[in-house]
C-alpha cells in the first residue's frame, strides 16, 4: 500500500514509498486496531520533517512515514478489544511508551526519556498510507456525529493538556478562579486553545502578528474572543488594557514572544508554552525585571509537549460542546483539502506558501462515501 515518507536528514526529500499491508495479528494480545485513514492533518511539524530539521526513520528503516494528526475507520479488531468496533471513526494517540514511570502508567508524553517515539515524527511510521494497526490503548474513538472535524483532534489534544497542565498546577492556589486569558499565535492551536479558554468561561484575548480582518482574526471573534494584532499593540500594553492575564497559552514557537508574555503574565499567572522553536535563536531579555515581577507574583511557568489519550479524549467532549455552542466554528479551519496521498507536492507547497490556510489536511479516503462495516 501507499505511503507519504521521507528519508530523515535529506531536505525535500517527500516521496511515495510503498509499505505491506499491517494486519490486527501484528498487535501482541488480541489487542490489535486496524483502520484505514480517512484524513490526515498536516502541521509546521510536517513541514520541518521535510526540510530535514526533525524527524529519525524506525529502525531499519532509511525512510519515516510522516502524518500525525490522524482519522480513520476501523475495519477490524482484536478478539480483546472492546473499546471500539468495526465502523467507528477513531483518531490514534502520536507519542509511544518508552521506559520511565510515566510511560508506564500511561502519560508517556510526560517522559523524562530522552529518546521519545512519535508516530508520523520520531522513530515510528505515521499515518499517511492507507491502512494502520496499533493496540487499542491508543486509539480514540469519536462520535459519528463529529466526523467531519474528526482530523481535529490531535492538536486540540495538545491544546486540551496544555490547559489541563494549568489548572492542575493552580491547584496550589486552593480557589483559582481565572477570568482573563491570552493566547499567543492564531493558528489552529492558538485557536482551538482559544475555543477551550471560552468553553470553560474565560474572556479570551487572541494576538498575532497580522492585522485583522483575516480569517483567523474572524474565527477568534466568532467565539467571542478579542483579537489583536501585536503590529497595533504589543502584548505587554495589551496586558495593561485588557489584562491581568490569569493564564496565557503560548502557540506561535517563538522565544521572543514567550518571554514577552513572561513580562506581562499577571500575579498568580500561569503561562503555558506549548510552541516550539527550533530556529536557535538569541534574544535579549530584561532578565532581572522579569525575575522580580515572577518572584514577587507567584507566578508560574510551564513546558507541555504532546498528550495521552486523556487529553485526547477530553478533546472528544470539547468538539462536541463546541458544535453545540457554536456550530460549524470547528469545521471553518479546513480550509486546504489536498486530494489523495499522490497530492504530497501539493501538500508541501500548500504548509509551506499558502499564507490564508488555517488547516492543510490530505484526503486519503472521501469521509462521506466509505461504506460501513
Ligand atoms: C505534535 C506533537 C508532538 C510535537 C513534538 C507536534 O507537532 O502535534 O504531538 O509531540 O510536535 O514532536
Ligand atoms: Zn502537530
Amino acid at each position: 500500500m501507499k505511503a507519504v515518507a521521507v528519508f530523515p536528514g535529506k531536505a525535500n526529500s517527500i516521496h511515495l514509498a510503498n509499505l505491506p499491508m499491517p494486519s490486527v495479528n501484528d498487535i501482541p494480545g488480541e489487542r490489535g486496531v486496524l483502520v484505514k485513514v480517512l484524513r490526515v492533518g498536516v502541521d509546521g511539524t510536517d513541514k520541518e520533517i521535510n526540510a530535514a530539521e526533525y524527524g529519525q526513520a524506525p529502525e531499519g528503516y532509511d525512510y519515516l512515514v510522516t502524518g500525525h494528526e490522524s482519522f480513520g475507520r476501523v475495519v477490524e479488531v482484536g478478539s480483546n478489544v472492546h473499546s471500539v468496533a468495526p465502523g467507528d471513526y477513531v483518531v490514534a494517540t502520536v507519542r509511544r511508551p518508552g521506559s520511565s514511570i510515566y510511560d508506564v502508567i500511561g502519560t508517556n508524553d510526560m517522559t523524562t526519556d530522552s529518546v521519545y517515539f512519535e508516530r508520523g515524527i520520531n522513530l515510528r511510521h505515521g499515518y499517511l498510507t492507507e491502512y494502520y494497526v496499533d493496540d487499542m490503548e491508543f486509539i480514540v474513538k469519536v462520535p459519528a456525529a463529529l466526523k467531519d472535524i474528526g482530523v481535529l483532534l490531535e492538536p486540540t489534544s495538545v491544546a486540551e493538556k496544555g490547559i489541563e497542565q494549568a489548572y492542575e498546577i493552580q491547584r496550589r492556589l486552593k480557589v483559582w478562579r481565572p477570568q482573563r486569558a491570552a493566547v499567543l499565535g492564531a493558528g489552529p492551536l492558538g485557536l482551538i486553545a482559544a475555543l477551550a479558554l471560552r468553553l470553560r468561561g474565560l474572556e479570551v484575548t487572541v494576538m498575532a502578528r497580522t492585522e485583522p480582518p483575516t480569517t483567523n482574526s474572524q474565527l477568534a471573534e466568532a467565539i467571542g474572543a478579542r483579537y489583536v494584532s501585536t503590529k497595533q499593540l504589543s502584548i505587554t500594553d495589551a496586558a495593561s488594557k485588557y489584562g491581568p492575564f490569569d493564564l496565557m497559552f503560548e502557540a506561535t514557537g517563538v522565544s521572543a514572544v514567550a518571554f514577552e508574555a513572561m513580562g506581562a503574565l499577571g500575579r498568580d499567572g500561569v503561562l503555558v508554552l506549548t510552541g516550539i522553536s527550533g530556529a536557535g535563536r538569541s534574544i535579549e531579555i530584561p532578565g532581572d525585571k522579569i525575575m522580580l515581577d515572577f518572584v514577587l507574583g507567584n507566578k508560574v511557568v510551564v513546558g507541555s509537549v504532546n498528550a495521552n489519550r486523556t487529553y485526547f479524549e477530553r478533546g472528544v467532549y470539547d468538539m462536541a460542546l463546541a458544535q453545540a455552542q457554536y456550530p460549524g466554528w470547528l469545521k471553518r479551519f479546513l480550509t486546504h483539502p489536498v486530494n489523495g496521498l499522490e497530492g504530497f507536492n501539493e501538500m508541501i507547497r500548500l504548509l509551506t506558501e499558502e499564507k490564508n490556510a488555517i488547516k492543510v489536511y490530505v484526503e486519503v479516503q472521501p469521509v462521506r462515501s466509505f461504506p460501513v462495516g
